[in-house]
């Protein structure tokens, strides 16, 4: 009883009893070297402090206790009524369906009373474990989920103001793996799972269903697969063997590992007895039959001999390579350069240094890039400000261009009216020169013939006159047309260079 108290007393404070970091192994070093320059003396009466470990059995039960579960194994292994077994109570799980798209895991917790005891007991089920195609789906979120426990636990103890003596500890303290009772050898699955939890939490297997399966299958099986588990350097929790009290149960126990189990919360009566039970119409499996299940060895190994050492391996063995893990990655480290010892202040102060260094070298980084870069664009600028500029200079020269065959064009044409008006002028005294030419021959006629076929001469002489006329005024048509002609070329001339004016210079 003391030392069981003693071991509750050292993990109460958080003092690791047996790791294998090596900070821990400095301070085991430091305590003893402490104790060596200690002196022992003998009291001469009763003091009193022979009652702590009272005191902490008192303080432990007011504070009650905490244990988390994680069960591993696929939909319908029997997960939830070996739980429902094992602490005897109905905890109302709902059935899981075959058809998840990923493995979620599902933690609840209840409150349990045993006498004066208090047990706050974590149940976390994997829903949908082993339904995937791809396995690597199946077991990361478990990982991840462990992982999440200790990130949340090294927060609050990484606060300033931390309370650790209320907070709810998720941390895994055991992972039941449940095992198909196939007779055959491991899954895949099954061997990725355990490998990459091991470091992380104490697994227990259990092979499931253990009633499904021959006495003497069952014994080959269970070789087979502790062989499997040691061949693939699956390391599996081993009941401790250090404590003499228990040492001898745990030490056989160890040779019985995996338990191979049976669940049920059905009660049939054997004997005058009511027994929980499994019932065939061959026969009864009895749960708590040890010739039938290793159900009992598996609760007395658990909950009655172990539950505190697997609380006690959660926190000095797995939660403290978590934690050395994190913090060297965060750059902490209990030795410096030439292996002086480093304190956390020290550690902190190089890590800033040396961060402050790294973020002078990339802000110069930085700037020099970014000069680069401006020159580099300043140089594509001024490329193609020179292509414009070149643009632009020929655009000039074709305007000019035109501007003097249109210069042109407005020369030759003002010379074609002009040449246009003398012919015009030209036609009209011509004209009026026949006008007067056919007024004297008339009376030139009249005068010779005087004669009575005045009429007829007077006829003749109309018509003529008239084909004058009419010859002087299609001639006169013919010239008018053509100065229009002329006119509406020099319009759209000078339309089309009012529409593409030149540029100024
Ligand atoms: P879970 O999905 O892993 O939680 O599986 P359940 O506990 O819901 O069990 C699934 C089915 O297996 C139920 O019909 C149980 O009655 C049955 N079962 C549970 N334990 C055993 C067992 O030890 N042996 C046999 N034969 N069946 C079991």
């Amino acid at each position: 009883m003391t030392s069981e108290v003693a071991r509750h007393l050292l993990f109460q404070s958080h003092m690791p009893t047996k790791t294998t970091c090596p900070s821990s192994q400095v301070s085991d070093d430091e305590q003893k070297q402490k104790r060596e320059n200690t002196r022992s003396l003998t009291m001469s009466g009763h003091v009193g402090f022979e009652s702590l470990p009272d005191q902490l059995v008192n303080r432990s039960i007011q504070q009650g206790f905490c244990f988390n579960i994680l069960c591993v194994g696929e939909t319908g292994i029997g997960k939830s009524t070996l739980i429902d077994t094992l602490f005897n109570t109905n905890f109302a799980d709902h059935e899981s369906s075959h058809f998840f798209p990923h493995v979620r895991l599902k933690a609840q917790t209840y409150e349990l009373h045993e006498s004066n005891v208090r047990l706050k007991l974590t149940i976390v089920n994997t829903v949908g474990f082993g339904d995937q195609i791809n396995k690597e789906e199946s077991y990361q979120p478990v990982v991840d989920y462990i992982d999440a426990q200790f990130e949340a636990y090294l927060q609050e103890e990484l606060k300033i103001k931390r309370s650790l003596f209320n907070y709810h500890d998720s941390r895994i303290h055991v992972c039941l793996y449940f095992i198909s009772p196939t007779g055959h050898s491991l899954k895949t699955l099954d061997l990725l799972t355990m490998k990459s939890l091991d470091s992380k939490v104490n697994i227990i297997p259990v092979i499931a269903k253990a009633d499904i399966i021959s006495k003497a299958e069952l014994q080959k099986f269970k070789i087979k697969l502790m062989s499997e588990l040691v061949s693939s350097g699956v390391q599996i929790y081993q009941f401790p063997t250090d404590d003499e009290t228990i040492a001898k149960i745990n030490a056989s126990m160890n040779g019985h590992l995996p338990f191979a189990v049976v669940g049920s919360m059905d009660e049939v009566k054997i004997g005058n007895k009511m027994v929980k039970a499994r019932q065939y119409p061959w026969g009864v499996v009895q749960v708590e039959n040890e010739n039938h299940s290793d159900f009992v060895k598996l609760r007395e190994m658990l909950i009655c001999t172990n539950m505190e050492d697997l609380r006690e391996q959660t926190h000095t063995r797995h939660y403290e390579l978590y934690r050395r893990c994190k913090l060297e990655e965060m750059g902490f480290t209990d030795v410096g350069p030439e292996n002086k010892p480093l304190s956390l202040q020290e550690t902190y102060e190089a890590k800033r240094h040396e961060f402050y260094g790294e973020r002078q070298r990339k802000e110069e980084e930085m700037k020099q890039m970014f000069v680069q870069r401006v020159k580099e664009k300043e140089a594509i600028l001024k490329e193609a400000e020179r292509e414009l500029q070149a643009k632009f200079e020929h655009l000039k020269r074709v305007h000019q261009e035109e501007r003097m065959k249109l210069e042109e064009k407005r020369r030759l044409l003002e010379e074609e009216i002009i040449a246009f008006s003398k012919k015009k002028a030209t036609s009209e005294i011509y004209q009026n020169q026949s006008y007067m030419a056919s007024g004297s021959n008339l009376k030139k006629d009249k005068d010779r013939k005087k004669i009575s076929n005045a009429q007829v001469l007077e006829g003749g002489s109309k018509r003529a006159s008239e084909s004058m006329r009419a010859g002087s005024l299609v001639y006169r048509a013919q010239l008018e047309g053509e100065s229009r002609r002329a006119r509406e070329s020099l319009r759209a001339g000078s339309l089309s260079y009012r529409a593409h004016p030149l540029p100024q210079h």
